[in-house]
């Protein structure tokens, strides 16, 4: 732990906890105790993990709706030579939650931003799911209008890269159902269920088993999905000849000429319409 900690005029990003209180650090809990002003996404949340700390610091709240107006107040203390530590009501600030306007207004305005790392659900999830972890790309909360969601939607499905949401619990089923529609029943995921807490669990391995879990069982708790990157297209270099061969062991394994055509374009990001076009042309030689 650096003793000299917090220096006067910083910003500090504390992770806390996402479930399991002995993942607060050492230099977080220092902190925590030793800056003027806490800067909480909830006051009367955070106020419990601050209770029990013995944090003296003022509690400022700072969340999307008074984002803008308390900005300048923020501002004004750092530059005072106030030290502030921001926290949310979980994991690391700034990642789905409150936090980044105000560490890029700090640092445009010069201040010192540092992070004191502490759990994230994404991270979290990520590294225990077994799924490729060297690349990934995060997602977060799916907008919720359609058109921008379908957008979205598009764009993951032919992600190669692993990828992170997280997701409500009374939205969970809907989020399975899009994913398996947008990226085929196969595609691997993992949902991690209430990361480091009691009841923390993984369901998978694949969309549709997930689907399937949490149709019979109520979601509850809190969820991070991490589904597998889109296979590597072996479009380009597949030739109709072969790309016909395909559609016709799938056939033969009993699904119908249209959802053979929809899971080999799923598989391979060619249209639907052409791959059906094959088997017409196929039929009619
Ligand atoms: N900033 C936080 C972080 O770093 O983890 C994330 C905040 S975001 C508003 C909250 C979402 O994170 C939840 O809806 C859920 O998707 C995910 N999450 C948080 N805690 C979790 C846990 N213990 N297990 C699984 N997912 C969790």
């Amino acid at each position: 732990m650096q003793r000299d900690e917090p220096a006067a005029g910083s910003l500090y990003l504390v992770g806390t906890p996402i479930g399991h209180m002995g993942d607060l650090s050492p230099r977080a809990i220092h902190l925590l105790t030793a800056v003027d002003v806490i800067v909480c996404e909830d006051t009367r949340h955070s106020g419990q993990l601050l209770g029990r700390l013995g944090a003296k610091g003022r509690r400022l709240s700072f969340h999307r709706y008074n984002a803008r107006a308390r900005l300048p107040q923020l501002l004004e203390l750092l530059a005072g030579g106030s030290s502030l530590a921001v926290v949310s009501d979980a994991g690391l600030p700034a990642v789905s939650d409150p936090g980044e306007e105000l560490v890029a207004a700090a640092r445009r305005a010069g201040h010192a931003v540092l992070c004191v790392p502490g759990p994230c659900a994404a991270t979290t999830a990520l590294v225990s799911s077994g799924l490729p972890s060297g690349r990934f790309c995060f997602e977060g909360f799916l907008p919720t209008k359609n058109k921008e969601r379908r957008q979205r939607l598009e764009q993951i499905a032919s992600e190669l890269r692993t990828t992170v949401l997280y997701e409500a619990p009374h939205r969970l089923i809907t989020l399975l159902s899009e994913l398996c529609i947008y990226c085929g029943s196969e595609r691997p995921l993992q949902v991690a269920r209430e990361l480091t807490k009691c009841h923390e669990e993984q369901v998978g391995p694949t969309v549709q088993a997930a689907l399937n879990h949490f149709q019979q069982t109520h979601p509850q708790g809190e969820f991070t999905l991490v589904l597998g990157g889109a296979p590597i297209t072996t479009a380009i270099t597949l030739s109709d000849i072969q790309l016909t061969e395909s559609l016709r062991n799938l056939i033969a394994q009993g699904t119908t000429a249209s959802d053979a055509a929809r899971q080999l374009a799923r598989e391979t990001g060619l249209s639907r319409r052409r791959l059906y076009a094959l088997l017409h042309q196929e039929t009619s030689d």
